[in-house]
Order: C-alpha cells, then sequence, then structure tokens
C-alpha cells in the first residue's frame, strides 16, 4: 500500500467512524432516501434550502464503510454552498469515480481539485461493485436538489 492509500484509508475511516451531521433536521427541509441493495446500503437525506443555498442538512441511515463516509465528505463539503456549485461538485465526483483506475487526468480542471476530502474516494475506482456505494450519497442528494423548489 502506498502512503497516499494509507493517507486515503484514513480519511475515510475517520469520516466512517466520526459521521459529521447525522440526524435529522426539525425545521423545513426535504427528505430523500436511498438504497444500494448490492451492498444493503441505506442513505437518508434532510436537506434545508434558503435562497438557493443548502443552509442546513442532515444524514441518517447505515451501510458499509464507503457509503457512509462519502455521506459524511458530502455533508462537509455542501453545506453553506449554492444549489449550483454543489450541482457542479456532484458532476465533478461521479467523473472522477467514472475515470478508469490508471488514468491520471492533467487538466487542471481535472474533477478532484475541488473535491477535497472526497478525493480520498477515488481508490473505490479498484472495486468496481464499490462505486455504487461511493456514489448512493450523491445520487440521494439529486433527488433531494430535485424537489427543492429553488
Ligand atoms: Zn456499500
Amino acid at each position: 500500500m502506498t502512503s497516499l492509500d494509507e493517507l486515503y484509508r484514513e480519511v475515510i475511516l475517520d469520516h466512517y467512524r466520526n459521521p459529521r451531521r447525522r440526524g435529522s433536521l426539525s425545521g423545513p427541509h426535504v427528505h430523500a432516501e436511498g438504497q444500494n441493495p448490492s451492498c444493503g446500503d441505506e442513505f437518508f437525506l434532510d436537506l434545508a434550502v434558503e435562497d438557493g443555498v443548502i443552509t442546513d442538512l442532515a444524514i441518517s441511515g447505515q451501510g458499509c464503510s464507503i457509503s457512509q463516509a462519502s455521506g459524511s465528505m458530502m455533508a462537509d463539503n455542501i453545506v453553506g454552498k449554492r444549489i449550483s456549485d454543489v450541482r457542479e461538485i456532484t458532476r465533478k465526483f461521479k467523473i472522477m469515480m467514472s475515470i478508469e483506475d490508471g488514468d491520471n487526468p492533467v487538466d487542471p480542471e481535472r474533477p478532484g481539485s475541488v473535491l477535497g476530502d472526497l478525493e480520498s474516494l477515488q481508490g473505490v475506482r479498484k472495486f468496481p461493485v464499490r462505486i455504487k456505494c461511493a456514489d448512493l450519497a450523491w445520487t440521494t442528494l439529486e433527488d433531494a436538489l430535485d424537489q427543492t423548489t429553488e
């Protein structure tokens, strides 16, 4: 294992063991649920939006370390951001996860550059069956965004 792989592993385990923003919202919000039957992951999301900005969110559900860490990182990454920016981050995350492992994009716009901790999930590409685990939170997020009127 390279030191980068090890660093990535640490980040994922940290989010899995100390998930950010767990719970539910009591104020006005939209709710979305996602499931990944092939692994048994579930992911529930409450999202509060005001003036086109994600003002608060809470996540719940359970599943494997990849699905839950991905959700926790997503929560950390998107709160306080504009919906248009969040849609762009979602797009870049999905591009990153779909790049064949071993490709090393040199484009300065490469998806990883705005993703922060989320980059640690690119190691998951080596295990194609787990990509759905990493994508679950983001597919659920897109559902929630589609329900907002903003
Ligand atoms: Zn999973």
